[in-house]
């Protein structure tokens, strides 16, 4: 079935308004029509299912039928990552959105190259890929922050595997609550001191190959479901 994030509270019978793009993707691009199924999802309510009840230029409306699932929650693992790039932010976003992380918290470290990204862009990747794999919430993503606001900000009890080439293997122990990724030209050695002091980061390797930041975070993310699980 066809899925749709709303931005509407969902109960049975409710009436939901829908956009002019989500219009235009169920009639034009999927070619769906007045009176077909689809399910909806908020972030807070669960899933449902609705009835197409009507599609227009620019706007639609949908029936509110019954429950499909309830409302659960995405693991808790936030995935910091500087951008080296506008697509790698984009392809990081969808990823992670994929592999379940609940907060995606871009960071500016010494050595990046990208010192703005496009917020509402990076929330339609976000929705755009928990229709697309099922989830039942979209990732909160923060503001682009430098490196330094993101370790004052963090919290002392959530370990953070920080990726760095020779670092440590990602192994049994507590799960981390936390990944971070560094720029296209790695971290800077005072990076990697303060990383060190904060007593919360631990270095992580991913294998012997330096990959691509879009790469390393499926790696890095599948590894620590593979040790930990999906829910830890
Ligand atoms: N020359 C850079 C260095 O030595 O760190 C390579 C940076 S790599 C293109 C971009 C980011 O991906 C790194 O900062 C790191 O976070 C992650 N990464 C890539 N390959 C990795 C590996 N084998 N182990 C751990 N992290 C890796």
């Amino acid at each position: 079935m066809l899925r749709l994030f709303v931005d509407a509270a969902l109960r049975e019978r409710a009436s939901i308004p829908l956009d002019g793009d989500q219009a235009a993707w169920l009639g034009r691009v999927m070619r769906r029509r007045v009176g077909e199924r689809l399910a909806v999802f908020n972030g807070t309510d669960g899933e449902w299912e609705a009835e197409i009840a009507a599609l227009e230029r620019g706007s639609g409306q949908a029936a509110v039928l019954q429950r499909l699932r309830p409302q659960t929650a995405s693991p808790d693992i936030w995935l910091a990552f500087a951008p080296a790039k506008r697509s790698t932010g984009d392809l990081v976003v969808r990823q992670a959105t994929e592999l379940g992380v609940s907060r995606i918290l871009p960071v500016i470290a010494e050595r990046s190259v990208v010192d703005r990204l496009n917020p509402v862009r990076l929330r339609r990747i976000a929705i755009e890929a928990a229709e697309q794999c099922e989830r039942l919430d979209v990732p909160e993503i923060a503001p682009l922050a430098p490196l330094k606001d993101l370790l004052a900000g963090w919290p002392a009890t959530r370990p953070l595997a920080v990726c760095h080439p020779g670092g440590g293997a990602m192994q049994v122990g507590p799960a981390p609550g936390g990944l971070l990724l560094g720029p296209e030209g790695g971290f800077a050695a005072g990076e990697l001191d303060a990383l060190a002091e904060t007593g919360f980061v631990r270095l992580v390797s991913l294998g012997p190959r330096i990959l691509r930041a879009e790469t390393a975070v499926v790696a890095a993310l599948s590894i620590r479901q593979a040790i930990w699980g999906n829910g830890a």
